[in-house]
């Protein structure tokens, strides 16, 4: 195995090239979430909904959550509801009993202030201790909502990333995958290469038959684990 062909601004140049409207893309949560003024709470509960759901239905969950709050889901109103009620409220976006919890946690561990303003480094940690709120999603959160330099890491990424060369194992660390992204892309490029990334895996870097010729890094690409040695 050779590794990455290329330096990976440049690939990821020519796939914002090819992506150019990721950020304006309304099935991205966090993007739609800005789009319709939502609030930090609001934003990141979204950002839970979404885990191992497609955006749709995690869109749908944080509808029917607005729609029963009158418009605002604030802390005080999510503590105020029976678990039941809510796990009903959220069951579009699935995994419901475990992402009912989770928010349960969120809003019993942070206020809706603290969300806004903590400084970046001990609301990492505050939301790192909330049971059912992984990296990922930690990540996407201060990335998308608090314009923090970071970046998330999803299993679209994950392969891509394999696939290029730019890690030797689709089981690389979290931390390690993104301490690498980290240091090869400027800190004002990185949300655009989560959601470019991730638009990439979802139309032309497929887990199952990737378009390999429609691909705009084709000529960089080790196509690892697709091609044999
Ligand atoms: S060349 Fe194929 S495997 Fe490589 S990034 Fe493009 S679509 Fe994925």
């Amino acid at each position: 195995m050779r590794g990455l062909r290329g330096d990976l601004k440049l690939i990821m140049d020519r796939l914002i090239a090819r992506h150019s409207r990721a950020l304006e893309d309304d099935s991205f949560i966090p993007t739609r979430a800005r789009r319709a003024s939502l609030t930090p709470l609001e934003s990141l509960i979204g950002i839970i909904l979404s885990q191992n759901s497609t955006d749709k239905n995690a869109w749908r969950a944080l509808e029917n959550l607005l729609a029963y709050y009158g418009g605002r889901v604030t802390a005080e109103k999510i503590s105020g509801t029976d678990l039941r009620v809510l796990e009903s409220l959220i069951k579009p976006a699935g995994i419901y009993r475990s992402k009912a919890r989770a928010i349960k946690n969120l809003v019993s561990v942070l206020s809706e202030e603290e969300l806004a303003s903590l400084d970046v480094n001990e609301l990492r940690k505050r939301l790192s201790s909330v049971r059912g709120i992984g990296p990922k999603t930690v990540d996407v959160f201060l990335a998308s909502v608090r314009g923090v330099p970071t970046f998330p890491i999803d299993t679209h990424i994950r392969r891509i990333l394999y696939r290029l060369g730019a890690i030797s194992k689709k089981t690389e660390s979290y931390d390690k995958i993104r301490s690498l992204v980290m240091s090869q892309i400027p800190p004002d490029k990185l949300l655009i290469t989560h959601y470019v990334l991730i638009l990439h895996g979802r139309t032309i870097c497929k887990a199952r038959n990737p378009r390999c010729s429609e691909c705009p890094v084709e000529d960089l690409c080790e196509k690892r684990g697709l091609t044999p040695g």
